[in-house]
């Protein structure tokens, strides 16, 4: 069933771990080694089915390959999904019990956090594991990847905006942030102290009424966010919001957020050019996190050299928003394409 699943693309391995003590029921997936060991985060969900958690940590090992491979770094990708209630089943044991899977990949899998799996918890499995990344302690750690990934994502909307509107400057941008946690709610500091004007919507109201009381952001409900009439939409929480039901409702003539697998299906890049609303691929624009911890994972962490190249992202998209303006080609299309053309560039050299 995994070789003919929709979301298999030629995945090197795809582990399945259980430990009946702790509860652990866990899939790795590595996508793709081609330019280096396949690094990604952990995430930990109650999945409605072992379908679901299968399909999410296919497609999103997928894009962690293209990410590195477009944000230049020599890493391949891959990712880990915790099937379970992270209020309930995350225990030290259970993170423990993960941790030894990892370790049994012997490198080829490098984890970090993600949803609901935090740098805590990261720090937590290095007891039993050295194949981290995103520590927060230690010669080389580059701590938390959110506000890294935050940094990108500001460079990815101010490139987006002046490409459509040709305007430097975010003074005025009306952005509409879905999401407001780790990611969202720095991103919210940054566009305010450009002089941008937010809205926010999380499905944890204290989350974004401390963003609304703290940078004078207006709440709207979570279901509506995305049909605001804004210039930017950011969605900055879950996967599969751009699809056949909020595409036809955007307003934004920009979508560009920190969100994992933001297009339904691949094919909804394509409605949003039709619509002409420019998107920001989704692995291109998030990519800051993984950026900053690459120097911690090659042992030599540079804070100001990270963020250098975290600025680069915002030229990485222009470029993107360039080819798809000429060939007129989805931007997740183009972003794809040039993903595989450094991967196929480093086979042949193999
Ligand atoms: P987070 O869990 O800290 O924050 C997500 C926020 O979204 C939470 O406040 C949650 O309450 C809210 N939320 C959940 N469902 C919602 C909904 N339906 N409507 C509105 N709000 C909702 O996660 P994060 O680390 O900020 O990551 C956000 C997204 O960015 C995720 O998709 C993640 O995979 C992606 N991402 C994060 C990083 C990183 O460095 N943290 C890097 C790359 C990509």
């Amino acid at each position: 069933m995994i070789f003919s699943a929709a979301d298999f693309s030629d995945h090197e391995r795809v582990v399945f771990f259980r430990d009946r003590v702790s509860g652990l029921r866990a899939i790795i997936a590595i996508h793709d080694t081609t330019l280096g060991p396949a690094v990604g985060g952990a995430r930990m969900l109650p999945y409605s089915s072992e379908g679901d958690a299968l399909a999410d940590v296919l497609r999103l090992s997928r894009g962690m390959t293209y990410k590195s491979a477009l944000a230049g770094l020599p890493f391949g990708g891959g990712k880990a999904v915790l099937l379970g209630d992270p209020a309930r089943d995350k225990t030290p044991e259970l993170l423990h019990a993960f941790a030894r899977c990892v370790d049994e990949l012997g490198g080829r899998y490098i984890v970090g956090e993600d949803m609901n799996v935090s740098v805590y918890d990261v720090r937590e499995m290095q007891r039993y594991t050295k194949h981290v990344a995103g520590l927060i302690e230690g010669k080389h750690a580059g701590g938390d990847p959110s506000p890294f990934t935050a940094r990108g994502v500001y460079a990815g909307i101010g490139a987006a905006v002046r490409y459509r509107s040709r305007q430097d400057s975010l003074r005025a941008v009306r952005v509409a942030v879905q999401g407001v946690g780790s990611v969202g709610k720095v991103l919210c500091e940054l566009l305010h102290a450009a002089g941008a004007q937010l809205i926010v919507a999380d499905i944890d109201r204290g989350a974004s009424e401390d963003v609304a009381a703290r940078l004078g952001a207006r709440i709207v409900d979570t279901k509506t966010i995305h049909a605001e009439d804004v210039d930017v939409f950011a969605p900055c929480a879950r996967g599969g919001v751009l699809n056949d039901v909020t595409i036809p409702e955007l307003q934004a003539p920009i979508v560009a957020g920190a969100a994992n697998n933001q297009l339904a299906e691949d094919r909804h890049g394509e409605s949003l050019l039709e619509r002409g609303v420019l998107y920001a691929p989704d692995y291109v624009i998030n990519a800051g996190g993984i950026i900053n911890g690459s120097g911690e994972i090659l042992g030599r962490y540079d804070r100001e050299a990270s963020l250098r190249q975290i600025e680069r992202i915002g030229q990485t998209l222009s470029h993107i928003f360039e080819r798809s303006e000429a060939s007129h080609e989805s931007t997740n299309c183009i972003a794809d394409r040039m993903a595989e053309e450094r991967l196929a560039a480093a086979r042949a050299e193999h």
